[in-house]
């Protein structure tokens, strides 16, 4: 295949394929894990955001080869999918389309500009799209702080709201976990508007990850949403942190 790949490592607990419609992502999470993977800095990634060359051909070509495959492909893990730039591009937009010309099993992951995401629900209906939004926060003076040129927590729930109510199917990153208290509250808030919750802690920031207890997060987030009756994964590297950790998980 040409753009469609199979993940490997921490990204394949979340899709059996992917596909990075931009080169560069202007969202400048700090917890960014996209310029290592690219061998690149984070001034030069989070700097500039370009289509990817050729993509829609190519993905056209790969998703040609892969119909009757039921494995998801995932947009996007080294970019947001619905950044500012794509705007002007509409690569998400066009690749959903094609999503649903070959009948392929699709999912968003995205942080995004409020207003395109809800202009593609139609879209996202007819391509069978599972719409995935990471939040992490319900402050949003620490969404900034972390996240600072993606889109408030208030379009993010109301992202959520609109599009499960509109029937997609709708689930939460909850990846990185960087406040214990703020992770849980995002599940009170929203757990009526989700699907699926994937859960994840934060790495490679020894700083802020030795603050937290996540053996204790990990219980009271499984608690949380065993009580609430909610479908989840929690990844690996925090399901270690349990006594018992095939039982962990909800699916
Ligand atoms: S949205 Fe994802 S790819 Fe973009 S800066 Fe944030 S973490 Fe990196």
């Amino acid at each position: 295949m040409n753009v469609i790949y199979e993940p490997k490592g921490r990204a394949l607990e979340y899709s059996e394929l992917a596909c990075n419609l931009y080169r560069g992502c202007t969202h400048s999470c700090r917890y960014c894990y996209a310029p290592a993977a690219m061998r690149t800095t984070g001034e030069k990634w989070h700097g500039n955001a370009e289509p990817r060359k050729d993509i829609l051909r190519l993905i056209e070509k790969d998703a040609q080869k892969l119909e009757g495959d039921p494995r998801s492909i995932l947009f996007c893990f080294l970019c947001d999918p619905y950044q500012p730039i794509e705007r002007d591009e509409r690569l998400t937009q066009q690749s959903l389309g094609i999503m649903a010309k070959y009948h392929l099993n699709n999912q968003l992951l995205t942080k995004g500009c409020a207003d395109l995401i809800l202009e593609d629900l139609e879209l996202m209906k007819k391509a069978k799209t599972q719409l995935g939004i990471t939040l992490c926060f319900t402050d949003d003076n620490l969404r900034q702080q972390w996240e600072p040129q993606a889109s408030t927590v208030s379009d993010r729930f109301n992202i959520l709201k609109t599009a499960h109510e509109a029937g997609i199917f709708t689930w939460v990153s909850l990846e990185p976990v960087i406040d214990p208290d703020q992770a849980l509250s995002v599940i009170k808030k929203a757990y009526k508007y989700v699907d699926f919750w994937k859960v994840g802690k934060l790495n490679h920031m020894k700083e802020y990850e030795g603050r937290v207890d996540w053996k204790k997060f990990l219980f009271d987030a499984k608690s949380l949403l065993n009580k609430l009756e909610a479908r989840y994964y929690i990844k690996k590297d925090l399901l270690a942190f349990h006594e018992n950790s095939k039982a962990a998980n909800r699916n």
